[in-house]
């Protein structure tokens, strides 16, 4: 019989769970690579075939979850009494965890607040796995604590973590996610097995896209740097392929309402790979984020440098920016220099 989770939801992840199912060593496996290519869903595959009663035996799917036994349905319910997630808590409503009460999480205080949720996992969710730890699996099979993104563990409670890592008790397993695991206490990385996952091939993302209802899929694809789920994100937050593609010249007009419905780390993001673009076509390499026919001619590298600094700076402070349409004015109107040189005749372009 075929189980529900034979059809995965990111069909590219089946060669990488695949892999990590038949090479674990370790207790400890750590999924690592770029954002928006799915390392979460990759990391709950593993922790329900690890839990699965009835693990898939057949060929490229074998160890895979069946999706049907008393302990799939348990993990699809998230009610599965061997599973843990630390998540910071401003991951879990984006995430679709927004309903589970967190393992260490809000306490009552903060709730009846209105402190911004949190971007880290605190020592509270550690010690809440620390005394999940010590309980007997309650199935048999496992008791898998996935926690992402790793680099959200704050100092404290990575240290807390380390001595579990190292020696888990009895049936205890790990699976931690990183899109940034060089900024991993070395000592986390050290015991854990890694994990490669890296871009999907175009044709599954373009696929997997257009599956999802994306229009403009490839534009889309490549404005997010070859990640379908950053694809998939952008669309259903409004952004389309009309309005990527007629951005730089927008932007070499020196036309800040090009931006105006973006929030201020989606625009400052965006004017960054328009920047990287220009800065390879000034170095004579092909375009990364749009397409050439779209970007205006090469300009000069000296001030795409500097637009790529107050960039990088207008960057670091813009989830809260003083005042973020004056900030996007400036950063459009420095575009707009290091973008177009009037009385400069256009340079040829291949
Ligand atoms: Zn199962």
């Amino acid at each position: 019989m075929v189980g529900a989770d034979q059809v995965l939801s990111l069909p590219w992840l089946a060669g990488p769970l695949h892999r990590a199912l038949t090479t674990a060593r370790s207790h400890a496996l750590l999924v690592q690579g770029p954002a928006g290519v799915g390392q979460f869903d990759l990391a709950l595959l593993l922790a329900q075939s690890w839990l699965c009663e009835t693990p898939l035996s057949a060929g490229p799917d074998s160890g895979r979850a069946c999706g049907l036994c008393a302990s799939c349905k348990l993990f699809h319910s998230r009610t599965h009494p061997d599973f843990l997630l630390l998540l910071p808590e401003a991951l879990r409503e984006p995430l679709g965890w927004g309903g589970q009460e967190a393992e260490g999480g809000r306490d009552g205080e903060a709730k009846a607040s209105k402190t911004k949720p949190s971007r880290e996992i605190k020592i509270d969710a550690v010690r809440a796995m620390l005394a999940f730890s010590q309980v007997t699996s309650a199935r048999g099979r496992a008791k898998v604590v996935v926690v992402y993104p790793a680099e959200a563990l704050n100092t404290v409670a990575a240290n807390a973590l380390l001595k579990t890592l190292e020696e888990p008790a009895g049936l205890l397993r790990f699976v931690l996610a990183s899109s940034a695991s060089e900024g991993l206490l070395p000592t986390i990385r050290s015991r854990c097995q890694p994990v490669p996952l890296g871009l999907p091939a175009r044709g599954d993302a373009l696929a997997w896209l257009q599956g999802q209802g994306v229009e403009g899929p490839d534009v889309l694809l490549d404005a997010a740097g070859g990640r379908p789920q950053e694809a998939r994100d952008w669309f259903e937050s409004g952004l389309r392929a009309t309005a990527w593609l007629q951005l730089p010249q927008r932007l070499a007009r020196g036309e800040a309402a090009a931006l105006a419905d973006w929030p201020a780390p989606r625009a400052i993001d965006a004017m960054q790979r328009l920047c990287h673009d220009m800065l390879r076509l000034a170095h004579g390499a092909p375009p990364s984020y749009f397409p050439a026919q779209a970007l205006p001619p090469p300009t000069s590298a000296a001030a795409l440098h500097a637009w790529a600094a107050a960039l990088r700076q207008a960057a670091r402070h813009a989830e809260h920016p003083l005042n973020g349409g004056l900030l996007l004015e400036s950063l459009v109107g420095q575009g707009q220099q290091a973008l177009f040189r009037p009385g400069k005749p256009p340079a040829r372009r291949s």
